[in-house]
């Protein structure tokens, strides 16, 4: 495809997508600037990220490291913010928390040291948001090993101990609906624990949540950030 062609593409989805994401904000009363797209550009080229910046994108959603740091380190005349939304082995954190802008996925206390680690030359505290599992809790304990996100029990525990650290920021909280449950239930199942983490830490305004298959269910429950891939990159050219 011609890039004339690709941004053609890219334009007509990004305004798919915002009108989709006005439509869902009128729908629950709320402002249309009070969500934020964050467009996942994963899979995907860095020719595609420059069109996107070029169509007033300012967020970028990327999972995977080192991935994210090449497209970024391709991209900086940009001036984009970097959201780093994949999940984290503990060895690859002070390497992201080096270029993230935001870390959408601390699921876990043992991350917090390398990513202070890397947040060490940075001007300002990183942006962290927890991720929490929205798994039925007994299904949840069934598959541990593939549960991204940390239980809702051990969540406040885990803001505090983000909060406690001087370099990391507690900004609020990420969540992907479960497969096998409707979007409504999973985020209502959200807007409610982050009731009890905004008791505790009023500060951590950031709710993370919908993609392209339930963005308007998220920005229902209070939303503040969508994260966005295929409705507006397109299908992405390698099976996960
Ligand atoms: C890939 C990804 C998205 C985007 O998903 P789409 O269905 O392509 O919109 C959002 N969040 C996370 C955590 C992802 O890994």
């Amino acid at each position: 495809m011609s890039e004339r062609a690709r941004r053609a593409e890219l334009a007509a989805n990004l305004a798919a997508v915002r009108l989709r994401i006005e439509g869902a904000c009128a729908a629950a009363g709320r402002a249309p600037e009070a969500v934020t797209v964050i467009v996942v550009t994963k899979f995907f080229p860095a020719t595609d990220v420059r069109i996107l910046a070029e169509l007033e994108v300012v967020d970028v959603g990327e999972n995977r490291h080192p991935e994210a740091a090449r497209k970024k380190a391709a991209c900086l005349d940009l001036g984009l913010r970097w959201h780093f939304i994949g999940g984290l082995q503990t060895n690859k954190a002070p390497a992201v928390a080096g270029y993230a802008d935001v870390v959408h996925s601390v699921d876990r206390a043992k991350l917090l040291p390398g990513l202070a680690r890397g947040a060490v030359d940075r001007a300002e505290p990183l942006p962290c948001l927890i991720q929490v599992s929205l798994e039925d809790p007994e299904r949840a304990a069934g598959a541990s090993s593939a549960r991204a996100g940390i239980a809702p029990t051990e969540l406040l525990a885990l803001a505090d101990e983000v909060s406690a650290e001087a370099r990391l920021r507690l900004a609020g909280l990420m969540a992907v609906a479960p497969v096998r449950m409707e979007p409504e239930v999973a985020f209502t199942r959200l807007a409610r624990i982050r009731e009890a983490l905004l008791a505790r830490h009023p500060e951590a305004t950031v709710l993370s949540a919908g993609m392209t298959g339930d963005l308007e269910q998220a920005i229902a429950a209070g939303a503040t950030h969508v994260r966005v891939g295929r409705a507006i990159l397109g299908p992405r050219p390698v099976v996960e």
